[in-house]
């Protein structure tokens, strides 16, 4: 079975293979094993790197698939070059990481994790070195892809339209908040209109962990 994939993350096993997590475009997200690729000589260990555009053949495996003929598409160097796109790239491979389910193939999230590496390699190339508009614009691209858009325009509590600067999000209901419900004492942060901070709230939310990109992005970009 052939099948293009994202290289997401690698977990050495014994002492010279590897588990590799990707998002491919026939499956979804699985894990698969590629032996040997931690062997100096080999070849395919270049290939399973992070952030890197593959194709490759599955084969079944005793407990997980193995990775056989490797072929690299897209190894996305300038990503690689640049640290605040690098601390981008990891976001999204943190988040597909940590939200998205095994084995549920979704033509519109391979094509979003396609591009997002894509073109966030086409803009270091370009010579962009600022990448915090991006990744807000895909943040709350991949959360509406994932059906996991809040809706801030009404309160999830009463219903009434929420007004710009009068507004919360409450993560326990997953919703914005009215100035009402929020001043009679429901938990929330406010957040003001178009703020970026909620994409990162809800992502944290839905994964019910931190996210060490987050960090990350923050320290290089201040
Ligand atoms: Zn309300």
């Amino acid at each position: 079975m052939r099948t293009r994939a994202i290289i997401i993350k690698k977990q050495p096993v014994k002492e010279h293979d590897q588990l590799i997590s990707c998002y491919t475009e026939e499956f979804g997200k699985l894990t698969a094993m590629a032996k040997g690729s931690l062997k100096k000589e080999s070849i395919q260990a270049m290939h399973v790197d992070l952030f890197n555009l593959v194709d490759f053949d599955l084969v079944s495996g005793r407990a997980t698939p193995i990775i056989a003929g490797a072929q690299l598409e897209n190894g996305h160097g300038f990503i690689k070059s640049n640290l605040n796109a690098l601390a981008a790239a990891y976001f999204f491979l943190e988040a597909i990481d940590k939200i998205v389910f095994d084995n549920e193939k979704d033509p519109l999230l391979w094509r979003f994790i396609e591009n997002v590496f894509r073109l966030l390699d086409k803009k270091v190339k370009e010579g962009e070195n600022d990448f915090s508009e991006f990744i807000h614009e895909k943040q709350a691209e991949l959360l509406k892809i994932m059906g996991y858009a809040p809706n801030l325009s009404e309160c999830c509590l009463c219903l009434s339209p929420t007004s710009g600067n009068h507004r919360a999000y409450s993560q326990d209901l997953g919703g914005a908040l009215c100035s009402d419900c929020f001043l009679s004492g429901q938990k929330g942060i406010f957040i003001k209109m178009n703020d970026s901070s909620v994409s990162e709230i809800i992502f944290q939310g839905i994964a019910e962990k931190k996210f060490d990109s987050l960090n990350l992005i923050k320290a290089v970009t201040i």
